[in-house]
């Protein structure tokens, strides 16, 4: 008895059992603004033309069968994958020091990267890592997991509704040197809200004086712009200037493949002696967690890198989803500025970029949203711009008027 009654309980995970929730409710109005998945106009979830060209291919393709991948997963596709972040041309890519291995999409890489510098990192003091107030929710448990305690650093500031620059920058001139920063590439979640260049360029000099390390997250490529390249602007200058960094790299939402589990890790080495160590150092923690990678959604992505038609298919399906989610937020905008009034400022609607708006409402006014409304989004008032459609965009508008009101 005593075995079972020592274990705790614990809550369900938040946006999972929402989802749950979400389903079972019969109001016929609902609208699920939780986790961030893209869907269409009609609501539904969207194969991508390019995926779907590449399915047809590798499934009548003669070589398709169903072997292990090596540990480190299909070497053409996080070859590709790494020229994908950082170029062909790149510095880091020529002289091969990029280690990429494959990894279950974005939440996979996160660990494995976490994993590697809780073994591996010399830290200077506390095992502490620097996360951004607020992040993915995911990236607390992800580093307490492997024994490295996050810290938040200033990054939202609710007042502004803009990023705390300046108490961004202080906490990092204050951090101990060669301190751990998990940064979003782009499209940062939840608050939607980037680093200008200039901003980069400015972070990118105090990571260098005070030897810093750029943990970066990369979970939404092509999601702030619309465009691959621009998306990975930061971490390319970063990979330039020489700052000691990994990337984490998911295929989840700008392939829309999130059941596939695609994703790597690219870590950045010393040298190419340094890449040879690691990479079967990585290779030694993925064997006793997952032993190999899942193989079918990298053929796929795979197939998308190499064929050009096929890229530039992505590249225009990638422009099509982000298009339709800075539209969303135009035509929010206009109902709550123009057609309701709504009170309050909502600039913040259509400044913010990515697949999220983070509305700035209260957990209270959140919760009013859900059990009156039947609109599902998380506590913290971050709602996914890709559940809004013309069909249901105006009862939402109209919602929120009323509980901020
Ligand atoms: N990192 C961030 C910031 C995210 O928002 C997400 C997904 O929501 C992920 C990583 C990982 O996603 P996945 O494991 O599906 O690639």
């Amino acid at each position: 008895g005593e075995f079972w009654d020592g274990i705790p309980s614990v809550a369900e995970d938040e946006m999972f059992a929402m989802i749950t929730t979400f389903k079972k409710d019969p109001f016929p109005k609902k609208v699920n603004l939780g986790a961030g998945v893209y869907r269409d106009e009609d609501g539904k979830s969207w194969v991508l033309p390019a995926v779907k060209k590449a399915h047809a291919l590798l499934i009548d393709s003669p070589d398709l069968n169903h072997e292990y991948l090596p540990i480190a997963g299909l070497a053409e596709f996080t070859n590709s994958a790494a020229k994908l972040m950082f170029t062909e041309e790149s510095d880091v890519i020529k002289r091969g020091q990029v280690v990429s291995t494959q990894t279950i999409s974005g939440t996979g890489a996160n660990h494995l990267g976490a994993s590697f510098l809780s073994r591996f990192y010399l830290f200077n003091g506390e095992r502490q890592v620097y996360i951004s107030r607020p992040t993915w929710v995911n990236h607390h448990a992800i580093f307490a997991n492997v024994d490295i305690t996050p810290v938040e650093y200033p990054y939202y500031n609710a007042e502004t509704r803009g990023i705390d620059f300046d108490e961004m920058l202080s906490t990092m001139n204050s951090a101990p040197d060669r301190s751990i920063f998990v940064l979003h590439a782009c499209a940062h979640n939840p608050t939607g809200l980037d680093p200008s260049r200039e901003q980069w360029t400015a972070i990118a000099d105090i990571m260098l004086a005070k030897g810093h390390y750029a943990f970066f997250d990369a979970a939404y490529q092509g999601f702030a712009t619309g465009d691959l390249d621009n998306d990975a602007w930061a971490v390319r200058e970063f990979a330039r200037r020489g700052i000691a960094m990994l990337v984490c790299q998911s295929f989840a939402k700008n392939a829309g493949l999130y059941g596939e589990r695609v994703g790597a890790l690219h870590v950045v080495c010393k040298d190419d002696q340094a890449t040879k160590k690691l990479k079967n150092q990585l290779s030694l923690i993925t064997r006793v967690e997952f032993s190999t990678p899942p193989a079918y959604g990298a053929k796929l992505v795979n197939f998308i890198l190499n064929d050009a038609p096929l890229y530039e298919e992505w590249r225009r399906n990638i422009r099509t989803m982000a298009g339709r989610l800075i539209e969303v937020r135009k035509e929010l905008y206009r109902l709550l500025t123009e057609e309701l009034k709504t009170p309050g400022n909502w600039d913040h609607v259509i400044n913010q970029i990515g697949m999220f708006s983070f509305t700035g409402i209260s957990e209270a006014q959140s919760k009013r949203l859900r059990e009156e409304f039947h609109i599902y989004l998380a506590k913290n008032g971050r709602i996914s711009l890709a559940g809004l459609n013309t069909k249901n965009i105006k009862y939402f508008a109209e919602s929120l008027d009323t509980v901020v009101r």
